[in-house]
C-alpha cells in the first residue's frame, strides 16, 4: 500500500499512469486530498465507485492514530498527534493579526543537535516524520479549523534540515497549486545551521523564508549552548547564507533566545551587530521560556534588559522585534514542544 500523503504530483501522476488512468486524475485526486481534506477515497464523488475501490486498494490516506488539543487563553491552540508507533508530535496554531494564522510544524520526534536550552534537544533524537506525517499536521489543523490557508513555519520540534528530503518534500506539497498553494512567501524554515544543506537547499527550494537559530554571535559561546556549532561554525553557516535567495523584500531571520548572564551583555550585542550589518536582515529575540527540562542553570534575561538590548541595535539601524511569548501556559511556546507522554 502505497502512503498516498507522502507522494509529490509528479509522483502520483506516474504511479496512476502507470495503474493506467488518465494523467489528468492526479490533480483531482491533489485537489480532494489538500483543498477538501478528505479522509477516505469515498468521499471522491467525481469519480466512479470502481475507481475509487481501485484506489483503496493501491493507496492509503495517512492518519493520526490520535489527536488532542489545548487552546491558550490568547488562543493559541497546541497540537498533540499520535504517530502509529505510539509516539508523539507537537504543532501550534497562533492568531495573527488580520484574521491571518500561522501554522508551526514538527519534522522529527526530539532532535539530534542537543541544544541546551530546547526542550525538543534535551529529549534527544527519536526519529525523523515521513513527509505525510508532516503535511498532515498543516492539512488536520486547516480542517480542524475551518481555514483556507495559513503561514506555514518549520519551527516546531526537531530540525528541518536533518530530516531534509522529507522537509523539502513537504513543503513543495504545501506550495503546490493543486495542493495547498500556499505561497512560498508564507513559509518558514527555521534551522541551526547545517551549511552543507544551506548550500542544497538555495538550489532544491530557493525563494522560502530563512531564519536562522543563531543565538550568540560568539563562536565559542554558540558552541557551549549549540554542539552543533562545532560541526558547522557560525562563520561557515553564515558565509553560505550570503547569496541565500529570499523572497523580494524580505529579511534573513536571526533568532536569538536571550539567557540571562550568558548571550545578553553588551560584547554580545556589538558581535551581533557586527554579523547582522553584513546582511539583509532583522533579529528576534525570544524571551527563554522556562521548562522542566532545563535545570536551573538558564533562566530568562528580565524584560526590560531585553528592551535595553534591542534599542542598543535599533539605534544602530537593524531591525528588531521582541517576540512575545505565545501559549506559554499550555507549554507551547518555541522549544517547549518536548511531550511528556510517551
Ligand atoms: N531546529 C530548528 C527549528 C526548531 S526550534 C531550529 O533550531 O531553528 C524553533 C526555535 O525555538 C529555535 O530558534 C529555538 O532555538 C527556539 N527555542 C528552543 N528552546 C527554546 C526555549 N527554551 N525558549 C525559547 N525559545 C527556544
Ligand atoms: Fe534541535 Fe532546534 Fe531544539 Fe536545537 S533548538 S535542539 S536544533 S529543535
Amino acid at each position: 500500500m502505497i502512503d498516498i500523503l507522502s507522494l509529490d504530483y509528479e509522483e502520483l501522476r506516474d504511479k496512476l499512469v502507470e495503474l493506467g488512468y488518465e494523467r489528468y486524475r492526479a490533480e483531482q485526486i491533489f485537489n480532494f486530498l489538500y483543498k477538501h481534506r478528505i479522509e477516505d477515497f469515498s468521499e471522491i464523488t467525481v469519480l466512479k465507485k470502481g475507481v475509487r475501490e481501485q484506489l483503496k486498494k493501491e493507496f492509503f490516506i495517512y492518519k493520526f492514530k490520535s489527536a488532542r488539543s489545548v487552546e491558550a487563553e490568547d488562543g493559541t491552540k497546541k497540537y498533540l498527534f499520535e504517530l502509529d508507533d505510539g509516539l508523539f508530535v507537537e504543532s501550534v496554531l497562533i492568531p495573527m493579526e488580520r484574521d491571518r494564522f500561522t501554522i508551526c510544524v514538527s519534522t522529527q520526534v526530539g532532535c539530534r543537535m542537543g541544544c541546551k536550552f530546547c526542550a525538543t534537544g534535551r529529549m534527544g533524537f527519536k526519529r525523523d516524520l515521513a513527509v505525510s506525517e508532516i503535511v498532515n499536521q498543516v492539512r488536520y489543523i486547516l480542517k480542524d479549523n475551518n481555514l483556507k490557508t495559513a503561514n506555514v513555519v518549520y519551527m516546531g520540534m526537531g530540525e528541518p534540515l536533518d530530516n531534509y528530503e522529507n522537509s523539502i518534500k513537504s513543503i513543495r506539497i504545501l506550495i503546490d497549486d493543486r495542493a495547498f498553494a500556499i505561497s512560498k512567501r508564507r513559509i518558514t524554515l527555521s534551522t541551526c545551521g547545517i551549511t552543507p544543506m544551506i548550500e542544497r537547499l538555495k538550489k532544491d527550494l530557493p525563494y522560502i523564508n530563512l531564519a536562522i537559530s543563531l543565538h550568540s554571535a560568539i563562536s565559542d559561546k554558540r558552541t557551549l549552548i549549540m554542539p552543533v556549532n562545532e560541526k558547522y561554525p557560525i562563520d561557515e553557516v553564515l558565509k553560505s547564507l550570503k547569496d541565500f535567495p529570499l523572497p523580494r523584500r524580505k529579511r534573513i531571520t536571526f533568532e536569538y533566545v536571550m539567557i540571562k548572564g550568558i548571550n545578553d551583555s553588551k560584547a554580545d550585542a556589538k558581535a551581533l551587530l557586527r554579523v547582522m550589518s553584513n546582511f539583509k536582515s532583522k533579529l528576534n529575540i525570544i524571551p527563554l521560556n522556562k521548562h522542566d527540562l532545563l535545570g536551573t542553570k538558564f533562566e530568562p534575561t528580565p524584560m526590560d534588559k531585553i528592551e535595553k538590548f534591542a534599542d542598543y541595535l535599533r539605534n544602530k539601524g537593524m531591525f528588531v522585534t521582541i517576540r512575545k511569548s505565545k501559549g506559554s501556559n499550555i507549554n507551547a511556546a518555541c522549544g517547549m514542544l518536548a511531550t511528556k507522554v510517551s
